[in-house]
């Protein structure tokens, strides 16, 4: 382990960055690098023959052998395919190649990853090119390259091709509205992505005895042990010993490859610790968001501990979530969702604002479908995650803001004045405000939102590329508008007043785990979509195909292949479950169960022959007989179910919410009733409380 004094040295260290190649390439390639990084230009085959010599040499000299394409595919992990760099120089000698070719492009068969049924049948293959805007690292002697993943035909089969398309939508949006503001200088406008990543650390030795978490990742029995979170004492607690030195371990490895990982604690649960990197921008935060989560499951591993990442690892207790803190920034470091100091700068914060919020009102749904998963239904809608329901939370002083904008009245305690945009400064608003909503899907906490909404295993690819369209589509309407105007002070003024009043419904302060707010909610007609079997059908409704596909983000036919891939992706999440459940039952807890409840009976019998009392071993041993049919026949039904699944990936949703999960339910409930009243040695896996106070 490096000793954290080094960092400056260590930070970045693995990383191909702009440093690296400012030393490495001539004054002309960089720049043809960064230029086509700047205006989304293509690179010349001559630059990307450098550009590839030096990753090459730089990569060799850090003792990779290997290089991968490292690409985004729509399972949510990230896959890749090593090659290495030797090539045959004859006379049994070698050497270490690399080409522009090799870079710029790689061919992987794309036919085990998952398409929607886009490509057709005859052509396998799909191709991966070097996205320039991500830097190039090293992990275990291997180059990676991060890359844009395509079928032949063009169409995106990945995560990360849809994530530019609408970066740079958002972009050219944007720059339209500010340069109404009479901005001239601004070149770029970059969504700023800081994501916060839960996680749960249990001993490995623990783990592997649980087939439930190793082939789902979550526990599919157990009860609450005698202890649980209500002492409240793990949030922000004392590091364990050999969570601490995991902790140093995996800040090492992230700083390596280049991820800002700066905050680190304690969660509330048992158990659960959180990791959140310092911000930047969305497509090199969306890589490192996948990369850390890579990270930390590996280095967990050489702590003889396993990460889990899951949402909802164990029942009863606090699930895992992913904050994504999300904010427009330009390339002259200016914070576009930050109240500036002038009247000018607040009227130019209150259109981008009142975008935001009108775009958020308008597409609930397709935000909502992006944080749909398997998972993520354990926790959105319990009292641990913002409802299924989307709202705005903007803290006091932005909501009074915004109320005397709508109502035309003073916006301050005892002014008289009401609030001119763009010739009045905002009253001050904090950018920390103590009272932050936890409850609230969408905060603004002062400069920037915060989208509270995803599982903390999923990619955070699908939600900014919603947000970024969404704010690129508003924009682009606003633009169109303010553009041809004559008068831009007044229609400005106008088109903001005008924008909240028509969207206010979205705005809610309030406790959002309470169900009064479900009730309201639907009062004020927001969209309620509990489950993930509810989400994903809206996922191509018209209103989202026309968003996406004016924005040029998905073509129709990659939004219906996408909402197959996720539905398929859920459907089958669910029968592996299913299955693991059902295999458990049959070869561990029923036969545990049995052999308990047998021995409690000869032992009943040999009390009875001399005379011994033998209460005890009669009532439990017949409760624990009766649970055991009980739960055959549950699992019964189970199998039998699982064997009826629709092929119709639509019908199959219904299904496994409504049939399939329900009769896990059952069966778990009759099973963790019986380890209760089993005696520990013959119960087949280790327990709630061996697992959450293990690490
Ligand atoms: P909390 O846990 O209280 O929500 P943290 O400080 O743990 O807050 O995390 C806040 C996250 O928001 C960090 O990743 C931080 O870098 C990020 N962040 C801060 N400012 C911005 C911004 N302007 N745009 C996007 N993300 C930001
Ligand atoms: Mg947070």
């Amino acid at each position: 382990m490096e000793a954290p004094n080094k960092l400056p040295e260590l930070f970045g260290s693995m990383v191909f960055n702009e440093d690296t190649m400012k030393d490495r390439l001539s004054t002309a390639s960089y720049e043809a690098w960064k230029k086509s990084v700047t205006d989304g230009t293509a690179l010349e085959l001559s630059t990307a023959n450098e550009i590839a010599e030096a990753m090459k040499q730089w990569a060799v000299s850090k003792g990779a052998t290997h290089f991968t394409h490292w690409f985004q595919p729509m399972t949510g992990v990230t896959a890749e395919k090593h090659d290495s760099f030797v090539e045959p120089a004859g006379g049994g000698k070698i050497i270490m190649e690399f080409s522009d070719k090799e870079l710029v492009k790689g061919e992987p068969d794309a036919s085990s990853f998952p398409n929607g049924g886009i490509r057709s049948t005859f052509e396998a293959r799909g191709y991966t090119a070097w996205d320039p805007n991500s830097f190039a690292f090293i992990k275990d002697n291997s180059l990676y390259i991060p890359t844009v993943f395509l079928s032949y035909g063009g169409q995106a089969l990945d995560k990360k091709t849809p994530l530019l398309r609408s970066i740079e939508k958002v972009n050219h949006e944007a720059l339209r509205i500010l340069r109404l503001f009479g901005d001239k200088t601004t070149k770029r406008v970059i969504p700023q992505v800081g994501a916060e990543q839960e996680y749960f650390l249990i001993d490995k030795n623990m783990y592997d005895q649980r087939e439930d978490l190793r082939l789902t990742g979550r526990t599919l029995f157990g009860n609450m042990p005698p202890r649980g979170q209500e002492l409240s004492d793990h949030y922000f607690g004392q590091l364990k010993p050999r969570v601490a030195n995991y902790m140093i371990d995996l800040d090492n490895e992230l700083w390596k490859v280049g991820v800002l990982s700066k905050t680190k604690h304690n969660e509330v649960a048992p158990a659960q610790h959180e990791m959140a990197p310092i911000y930047t921008d969305c497509n090199a935060a969306c890589d490192q968001n996948q990369l850390a989560m890579e990270l930390m499951k590996k280095v967990a591993l050489r702590h003889d501990l396993v990460c889990l990442i899951h949402e909802k690892p164990f029942l009863g207790v606090n699930g895992s979530g992913k904050h994504n803190n999300w904010s427009l920034g330009t390339d002259t470091g200016k914070n576009l969702f930050k109240p500036g100091s002038t009247p000018s700068q607040n009227a130019q914060f209150l259109l981008f604002l009142a975008a935001f919020i009108k775009g958020i009102d308008e597409y609930q749904n397709t935000l909502r479908c992006t944080v749909a998963s398997a998972g993520n239904d354990h926790r959105l809608g319990a009292q641990e995650a913002p409802p299924a329901v989307i709202s705005i939370f903007l803290g006091d002083e932005l909501e009074r803001v915004v109320r005397s904008i709508i109502d035309g009245t003073a916006y301050k305690d005892g002014s008289k004045k009401t609030l001119k945009i763009g010739i009045d400064s905002l009253p001050q608003i904090r950018q920390d405000t103590t009272d932050r909503n936890r409850t609230s899907p969408m905060a603004f906490t002062g400069n920037k939102f915060e989208f509270r909404m995803l599982g903390s295993a999923q990619s955070v690819s699908g939600p900014n590329i919603a947000l970024n369209t969404i704010m690129a589509e508003e924009l682009r309407a606003f633009a169109d508008k303010l553009e041809s105007s004559k008068n831009f002070q007044s229609d400005m003024q106008k088109l903001i007043k005008k924008t909240l009043t028509e969207h206010q419904r979205i705005i809610f302060d309030g406790n959002g785990y309470e169900d009064s707010w479900l009730e309201e909610a639907e009062r004020r007609g927001l969209s309620n979509l509990p489950s993930t079997a509810d989400a994903l059908p809206h996922y191509d409704d018209q209103e989202n195909i026309d968003l996406y596909v004016r924005n040029g983000i998905y073509t129709e036919e990659e939004m219906h292949a996408r909402r197959a891939i996720h539905e398929e992706i859920y459907n089958a999440q669910i029968s592996i479950e299913a299955r693991t459940m059902s295999d458990m039952l049959r070869r561990s807890i029923l036969p545990a169960v049995s052999d308990f409840a047998s021995d409690l009976a000869a032992r009943a019998a040999a009390k009875e022959a001399v005379g011994f009392a033998n209460g005890y071993e009669k009532t439990v041993g017949s409760k624990v007989a009766q649970l055991t049919d009980k739960l055959q026949s549950l699992n019964n039904k189970l199998e039998s179910d699982l064997a009826k699944v629709p092929s119709d990936s639509t019908k199959a949703l219904d299904y496994s919410r409504n049939v399939l999960m329900k009769d896990m339910m059952k069966a778990r409930e009759v099973a963790d009733k019986l380890e209760e009243l089993t005696d520990s040695d013959y119960w087949p896996f280790p327990v709630y409380s061996d697992l959450l106070f293990s690490e």
